[in-house]
């Protein structure tokens, strides 16, 4: 339901806000967040009354959109009958959630050991590695975000990690493909996957094999820059972890749950791959309630049959958590949300973002698949020079900060991180919705323009 305008109460919980929440990333006093009145499906309010398309997911989260009511009311259900509950007892909603989860993870991932979010997940997928394997190191791409605490951090490759980095004892960055800015000078996309395969097996000849646990990756990279990986790659990775004995953890915090428009992005290369490990969360309530975990393979499930796993969360499988996801999976099933991001991923975003590509001067490259696009952002489309200096901030930014306030005025809300701009709004998204906030987009790039 729309919200009434109310521009006193949003200027009180700005002034709470800007008082006591101390935000992520940010520099407390150089930040000036919008309150948000209401949200409902794929908009959002604010207390003024203006409205927002949210062409970013929350944090690439809100799969079905905001306040589906038939989430809003298992989680209703589940509050008054069993609101929480110890993580040791069998819990239907628990029980439930893992079934669903299971039933569509690739291959023989079918147990589910859940945790609060992304990075707690991450943090358990490179534990139970290492003690499957005895081997103490875990290899990351450079271009990847794994999430925010200790071994996910340092984990993650992109310059978040920097200021945190503790130089984590057995954490390898590697490349891993990116024909658009190749780390390997490669030419095709059949190149690039050749050098980055070679380029793996020699960091993990140089690295010692059994000195490895993990190799870690992102099915598709989303906060890098959704980059899809070459045909080959990740079934070459597959190999190279068969062969060296090594765990593959694909992370589809972000990618999961329909986001590329099948249930996971694993699903959509090389006929399917199935890694050891896959770590979740976002998608697979929609943030309803936090909730993240690990699929395990039987292999690793095995490992810890007759030994304890020596890991655990108070709030593993929250009912609340379990109970919203029960109910998410199931409007996803009956509602076709995930044929639906696939749909409007091909039929109407593709198409629509080459032709800005073509139009833009800004463009560089747009690249994705379901509900999962990046747009390159450059000064020059020969030279790739990106349109603000990496990782730039204050006025070396601008451009992208001109970009994003005239985006807003379209009342888009966009997701910008660097250069770029990803395309990310929920997977329920009607065709209607996609066409207003492109055209939304389209608008604001001419301000981008203006920098090239
Ligand atoms: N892995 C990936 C691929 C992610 O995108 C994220 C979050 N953006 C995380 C892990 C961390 O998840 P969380 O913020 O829930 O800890």
């Amino acid at each position: 339901m729309t919200p009434q305008p109310n521009p006193q109460v949003g200027a009180a919980v700005k002034a709470a806000d800007r008082a006591h929440v101390f935000h992520s990333w940010s520099a407390q006093e150089m930040i000036d967040p919008l309150a948000v009145a209401g949200a409902e499906g794929s908009y959002f309010w604010d207390y003024d009354g203006n409205r927002y398309l949210d062409f970013t997911s929350g944090l690439v989260f809100t799969n079905i959109g905001y306040q589906h009511p038939k989430v809003v009311a298992a989680i209703q259900e589940q509050a008054a009958t069993m609101t929480t509950f110890a993580p040791a007892f069998a819990v239907e909603a628990r029980s439930e959630a893992a079934r669903l989860i299971a039933e569509r993870t690739p291959g023989d991932l079918d147990k589910i050991f859940f945790t609060n979010g992304g990075a707690e997940a991450v943090e358990n997928a490179t534990r139970m590695a290492r003690l499957h394997t005895g081997r103490p190191k875990v290899l990351s791409a450079y271009r990847s975000y794994h999430g925010a605490t200790s071994a996910a951090i340092n984990l993650t490759g992109d310059p978040r990690r920097w200021p945190s980095d503790n130089g984590t004892a057995g954490v390898v960055h590697f490349w891993a493909p990116f024909l658009y800015r190749s780390p390997f000078y490669a030419e095709n996309e059949r190149q690039e996957c050749e050098r980055a395969l070679q380029h793996l097996e020699d960091t993990i000849a140089f690295e010692g094999p059994q000195t490895i646990a993990a190799i870690i990756l992102e099915s598709v990279p989303g906060t890098a820059g959704i980059m899809i990986p070459p045909p080959g790659y990740l079934k070459g990775v597959r190999e190279i972890c068969d062969r060296h004995g090594i765990v593959f953890i694909l992370d589809e915090v972000m990618a999961g749950f329909g986001r590329t428009g099948k249930w996971f992005a694993a699903d959509h290369f090389d006929g399917g791959i199935v890694p050891d490990l896959l770590t979740f969360a976002k998608g697979v309530n929609s943030g309803y309630v936090p909730l993240g975990g690990v699929a395990i393979s039987s292999a690793i499930a095995e490992t810890f049959a007759r030994r304890p796993y020596p890991g655990g969360l108070t709030y593993s499988g929250h009912p609340l958590a379990c109970a919203a996801a029960v109910a998410t999976i199931n409007v996803m099933e009956e509602e076709g949300v995930v044929e639906n991001a696939a749909r409007v991923g091909t039929e109407i975003i593709a198409p629509a973002l080459a032709e800005l590509a073509e139009r833009h001067p800004s463009v560089g490259e747009v690249r994705g698949l379901g509900m999962f696009w990046a747009l390159e952002l450059v000064k020059d489309k020969e030279t790739r020079e990106p349109l603000v200096p990496y990782n730039a901030t204050g006025a070396a930014n601008a451009p992208m900060a001109a970009f994003g306030a005239a985006a807003k005025k379209q009342g888009l809300w966009p997701f910008i991180n660097m250069n770029r701009t990803h395309v990310v709004p929920p997977c329920n998204i009607t065709d209607t919705e996609a066409k207003e906030g492109l055209a939304a987009l389209d608008a604001a790039l001419t301000v981008a323009d203006e920098h090239t």
